[in-house]
C-alpha cells in the first residue's frame, strides 16, 4: 500500500500511481507555471523577476524596450501578439514534457539489502506484469496556469519577445526565457564539443529544487556538477565547470545536454521516499538499459507473483 499517492507543496505537487495489470507504476511530477508575458517598456535595472505583463492584439500596440540576460548585456526586446504568446506557451509545455518524459525508471529495494527495508504490500504496487522488474516510470507535467492568471504557480518565469533574434546568444536563467529558448540550441564548450539542449527543459529543470521562498537559493536545483565545484575555493558560480566536470555529465540536462541521469532523477527519488516511507535503496535507470533487459526480475517478485 502506497503511504501518500498525492503530494503538493510549494516546490510541486506529485502523484504516485500504483501499477495495474499491465501498466506500469507512474511518478509523475506536476509543475504549474506561470509564464510572464514580459512587458519590454519596463525598467531594465533588474535581475530578478519583473511581473509586469504585455499582449499585444496588433503590431500597432507593441512596446519597446531593453531588457537584461543573465550576463547584464541588454537586448532589444518588443511585446507579444497574443496570437505568438499562446503559440509559445503550446509548444514550452510540449517541449518541457518532451525533454524530460520517457527516460527515467526508478527501481525500488527488493528487500534483499536488510538496510532497505520495504514491505511485500508496497514492493507489489511496482509490479504490472510478472517478467518486467518492478519499476515505476518518471514523469514531468506542465500546467500552464493562464495569463492574468493571479492562483499560486510553483514556478514563475518571465518570456521575452526579442525584437530581433539573437541566435541563441541571450543568456537565458531560471526566471527569464525568450522566444528562442523552446527549439535546440548548440553550445561549444571549452574543450570545442558540440552540445545540443533546449534550454527551457533545462531552466525549467532548476524549479524542481526545495520548497522554500524562491528568493532562497535552495529553491532552485543546481546544475549537474555545482556540488563539486562549490568545494573549490576559487570557483565563480555559474562558471562552466558546473554544466559538467566530464564529458558524461555534460550529456545531462542540468548540464548541457538532453539526458536524464541518476541526477536528474533526484527530485523523483525524494518524492518517492515521501510517498512511500520507504526511505533506502531506490536505484535509477535509464528506460533505455531497463527496455534491453538489464534488470533482472528479483527473487521476491518471483515469490510474490507466481
Ligand atoms: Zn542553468
Amino acid at each position: 500500500m502506497i503511504h501518500r499517492r498525492t503530494i503538493k507543496e510549494s516546490n510541486f505537487d506529485s502523484v504516485l500511481h500504483p501499477a495495474l495489470s499491465n501498466q506500469p507504476a507512474r511518478l509523475i511530477i506536476r509543475l504549474k507555471v506561470r509564464l510572464f508575458a514580459r512587458d519590454p517598456s519596463v525598467s531594465t535595472i533588474t535581475a530578478g523577476l519583473v511581473r509586469h505583463e504585455h499582449l499585444a492584439r496588433a503590431m500597432s500596440e507593441v512596446r519597446r524596450g531593453d531588457v537584461l540576460d543573465a550576463d547584464g548585456r541588454r537586448w532589444r526586446c518588443r511585446s507579444w501578439l497574443e496570437s505568438e504568446f499562446n503559440a509559445f506557451c503550446i509548444k514550452f509545455k510540449k517541449v518541457v514534457e518532451l525533454a524530460w518524459n520517457n527516460q527515467l525508471i526508478l527501481i525500488p529495494p527488493d528487500g534483499s539489502d536488510p538496510s532497505a527495508d520495504i514491505s511485500d504490500e508496497v514492493y507489489k504496487e511496482f509490479i504490472s506484469v510478472r517478467n518486467v522488474p518492478a519499476h515505476a516510470r518518471c514523469g514531468l507535467e506542465i500546467a500552464l496556469v493562464p495569463f492574468g492568471n493571479t492562483s499560486t504557480a510553483h514556478a514563475l518565469i518571465e518570456a521575452v519577445k526579442l525584437a530581433e533574434p539573437s541566435g541563441h546568444q541571450f543568456h537565458s536563467f531560471q526566471l527569464r526565457l525568450t522566444d528562442e529558448d523552446v527549439d535546440f540550441d548548440r553550445t561549444i564548450d571549452e574543450i570545442g564539443h558540440s552540445h545540443y539542449q533546449i534550454t527551457a527543459a533545462h531552466e525549467v529543470g532548476h524549479w524542481l529544487g526545495a520548497p522554500v521562498s524562491i528568493t532562497d537559493s535552495g529553491r532552485y536545483f543546481n546544475h549537474v556538477d555545482a556540488a563539486s565545484c562549490a568545494a573549490d575555493a576559487h570557483h565563480e558560480r555559474n562558471a562552466d565547470c558546473e554544466y559538467g566536470r566530464t564529458l558524461s555529465k555534460r550529456l545531462a540536462i542540468m548540464g548541457l545536454g538532453t539526458l536524464a541521469t541518476e541526477y536528474e532523477a533526484r527530485p523523483w527519488v525524494t518524492r518517492a521516499q515521501r510517498h512511500t516511507r520507504v526511505l533506502f535503496g531506490w536505484t535509477v535507470v535509464h528506460r533505455l538499459p531497463f527496455e534491453w533487459g538489464k534488470i533482472p526480475v528479483s527473487a521476491r517478485q518471483k515469490r510474490l507473483i507466481k
